[in-house]
C-alpha cells in the first residue's frame, strides 16, 4: 500500500490535501502534529480513504509541542471515532488502548542511525501489542538498508520498516518485495513528512511500486552522486514496455564499491549499471570480465549469471554504434581509416579511444591536462595535443568527451568555432543538453552533428539486452530520456 501523509496546517487545507492525496494513496496519514487547528470528527467523516491518525511529539521527530495528555487524547479520540489506524509511539503504547476496529501502529523513530539492535527493537514493538510494528531510522550508508530488509524478510508480524535520508531511498521502494506493510510517499516536492520521502507520482509511475512482489528482479545504477542520473527513468521505462517484472534503482555508493557489491549479494541483484566514480573500482568485485572491459580497465555493466558477476563495457559498443550509424555503413566499420580528433582524456575518452583504434581509425587526443592526453595516446598509439592547439589538427571526426558545455554551463564549447570544418562529423558525449553549443556551432558550420543522446540510449539498450535477452525498446528509452531532459 502507498500512504500519503497530509501535513497541512488548517482544517480547510487538510481537507483539500486529503482530496488531492486520494488519487494516488491507498491510505492517508493525518499528521495532526503539523496542524494548528482541526476538527477530527469532521476530518474523519470526510476522509476519502482509510486514514492513519498520527500526532507525533518532538522527541520522536514530529511537531507536537503541547502537553502529553492533550496529545494522547487526540489519539484516543481517533480510536473512539473509528479511524482505521492510529499511530502510537512505543513509549506511549500503554496509554492509547486498543478499541473497536482501529488497528494500532506502534512506532519508533531514530533520526541518527539504524540501531545496532534492530531485531530487539522490532521484537519490543511486537511485544507492545502492536497490530502493526513500525520503525523508521536514518540510513547513513546504503548498506544500512540491508538490515531493515533482513528484519522484514524474517518476520511474520505486519511491519512497516524503512530507512530515512537519501541513503535510505531504496527501502521505500524495495521494502515491498520483502513484505513491507506500506510505504510512505509525499504529495509532491516540499510536502515530505520525513527526509528522503519519494513522491507518490514517482513511486507509482517511475518505480511501478504496486507491481513489485517477491519475484521482482532488481537492477540498479551504482554512482555517486546518483540523484541526477537518467538511468532509472530510462531503464524502468524499458522494463515496463517489455512487461518485465523488474525494478531499477538509483544506488548511491559512497566509499568502497567492492564492499558494496559483496554486501548486496544478499539481495541477489540481477544487474548493475556502473558510472562515475566506480567504473574502475568495481573491476575487483567481478568473477568474470569481458576482455575489452579488462583491457580498458573499466566496467559500466554487471550481469549476475547464477551468482557469478560478469563485468563488461557497453560504453564502447554503444558509442561506436552511434558513430557508425551517423557516418553510414560500410563493413567491417566505416571508422576504418578515418582521422579522429578526440577531446578529453577521462573515462569516456578512454572507452572511445579503444573502440576507435580497434576499428582502424587514426587518433589524435587533446586534453586540458596535456600529460593525461599523452598518457592515453601512448597507451593506444595515438598523437597527443594541447586543447588550445586543436584548430591545427586535420580530422574527419571530432569527438568531445570533456564536460565543457554540460548543463548548467550550456554556453561553453571546448573548441573555437574555427576548428569546425564543413563535412566533419562532430560527436558530443554530453547528452544534457541534447544540443550543446558545440553541436549548434557544428551544424552552422555544415558539419554532421551527433548528440550524446544516441550514445546514452545505445549503452543502456545494450545493458537491457544483456540482462533480459530481449530486444530493447529503444524508441521508448529515447523518448523518456528526452522528456526527462526537457528536450
Ligand atoms: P571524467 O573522467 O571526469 O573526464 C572529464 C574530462 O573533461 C577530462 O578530460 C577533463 O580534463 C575534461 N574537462 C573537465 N573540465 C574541463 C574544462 N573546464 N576545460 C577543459 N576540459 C575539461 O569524465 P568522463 O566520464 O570522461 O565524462 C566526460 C563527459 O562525457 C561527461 O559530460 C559525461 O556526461 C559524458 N559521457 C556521456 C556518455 C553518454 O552515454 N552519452 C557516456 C559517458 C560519458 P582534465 O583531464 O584536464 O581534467
Amino acid at each position: 500500500m502507498i500512504c500519503i501523509p497530509v501535513t497541512a496546517k488548517t482544517q480547510e487545507r487538510i481537507l483539500a490535501e486529503m482530496a488531492e492525496a486520494a488519487e494516488a494513496a491507498d491510505v492517508i496519514e493525518l499528521r495532526l502534529d503539523f496542524a494548528a487547528r482541526f476538527d477530527l470528527k469532521t476530518l474523519l467523516e470526510k476522509r476519502p480513504r482509510p486514514v492513519i491518525v498520527t500526532n507525533r511529539p518532538v522527541r520522536e521527530g514530529g511537531n507536537y509541542r503541547g502537553s502529553e495528555e492533550d496529545r494522547l487524547a487526540v489519539l484516543r479520540q481517533a480510536v473512539e471515532l473509528g479511524a482505521e489506524y492510529v499511530d502510537v509511539e512505543l513509549d506511549s503504547a500503554g496509554r492509547v488502548p486498543p478499541g473497536g476496529r482501529t488497528r494500532r501502529i506502534v512506532s519508533t523513530h531514530d533520526f541518527k542511525e539504524v540501531p545496532a539492535d534492530l531485531r530487539r527493537v522490532h521484537a519490543e514493538l511486537v511485544k507492545s501489542g502492536a497490530d502493526i510494528a513500525k520503525f523508521a531510522c536514518m540510513a547513513n550508508h546504503i548498506a544500512d538498508n540491508l538490515r531493515v530488509f533482513e528484519v522484514l524478510r524474517d518476520t511474520k508480524h505486519a511491519t512497516i520498516a524503512l530507512c530515512m535520508g537519501e541513503a535510505g531511498l531504496i527501502s521505500r521502494i524495495l521494502g515491498r518485495k520483502y513484505g513491507n506493510f506500506l510505504t510512505f510517499a509525499s504529495l509532491g516536492k516540499g510536502k515530505e513528512s520525513a527526509p528522503g520521502q519519494i513522491s507518490a507520482a514517482d513511486l507509482r509511475a517511475l518505480y511501478r511500486y504496486k507491481r513489485i512482489g517477491a519475484a521482482t528482479e532488481v537492477y540498479g545504477v551504482i554512482a555517486n552522486p546518483v540523484a541526477h542520473s537518467m538511468s532509472p527513468a530510462v531503464l524502468n521505462a524499458a522494463f515496463d514496455a517489455a512487461r518485465r517484472d523488474a525494478v531499477y534503482l538509483p544506488l548511491k555508493v559512497e566509499g568502497d564499491v567492492v564492499q558494496f557489491v559483496n554486501a548486496f549479494k544478499a539481495l541477489d541483484i540481477q544487474g548493475y549499471s556502473v558510472t562515475l566514480p566506480h567504473k574502475q573500482g568495481v573491476l575487483a568485485a567481478m568473477d568474470e570480465l569481458d576482455p575489452l572491459a579488462e583491457r580498458i580497465g573499466a566496467v559500466n555493466t554487471v550481469a549476475n549469471r547464477g551468482g557469478k558477476l560478469f563485468g563488461t563495457n557497453t560504453d564502447v559498443t554503444g558509442a561506436m554504434k552511434a558513430l557508425e550509424e551517423a557516418i553510414g555503413g560500410e563493413t567491417p566499420s566505416p571508422l576504418k581509416g578515418k582521422r579522429v580528433l578526440l577531446l578529453g582524456a577521462g573515462g569516456a575518452a578512454r572507452a572511445l579511444a579503444y573502440g576507435l583504434i580497434d576499428r582502424g581509425a587514426t587518433l589524435a587526443i587533446a586534453n586540458r591536462t596535456y600529460e593525461r592526453a599523452e598518457k592515453l595516446a601512448t597507451e593506444v598509439s595515438a598523437t597527443a595535443h594541447r586543447l588550445e592547439d586543436v584548430a591545427a589538427v586535420e580530422a574527419d571526426i571530432l569527438l568531445n568527451t570533456t564536460s565543457v558545455g554540460m548543463h548548467p554551463n550550456v554556453d561553453a564549447s571546448p573548441v573555437p568555432a574555427a576548428a569546425l570544418r564543413r563535412g566533419m562529423v562532430v560527436f558530443d558525449a554530453i547528452y544534457n543538453p541534447p544540443a550543446t553549443k558545440l553541436l549548434r556551432e557544428a551544424e552552422a558550420a555544415g558539419c554532421e552533428a551527433v548528440s550524446g543522446i544516441a550514445w546514452f540510449v545505445n549503452q543502456a539498450a545494450l545493458q537491457f539486452e544483456l540482462w533480459t535477452g530481449l530486444p530493447a525498446p529503444r524508441d521508448v528509452m529515447e523518448r523518456v530520456l528526452r522528456e526527462r531532459l526537457g528536450a
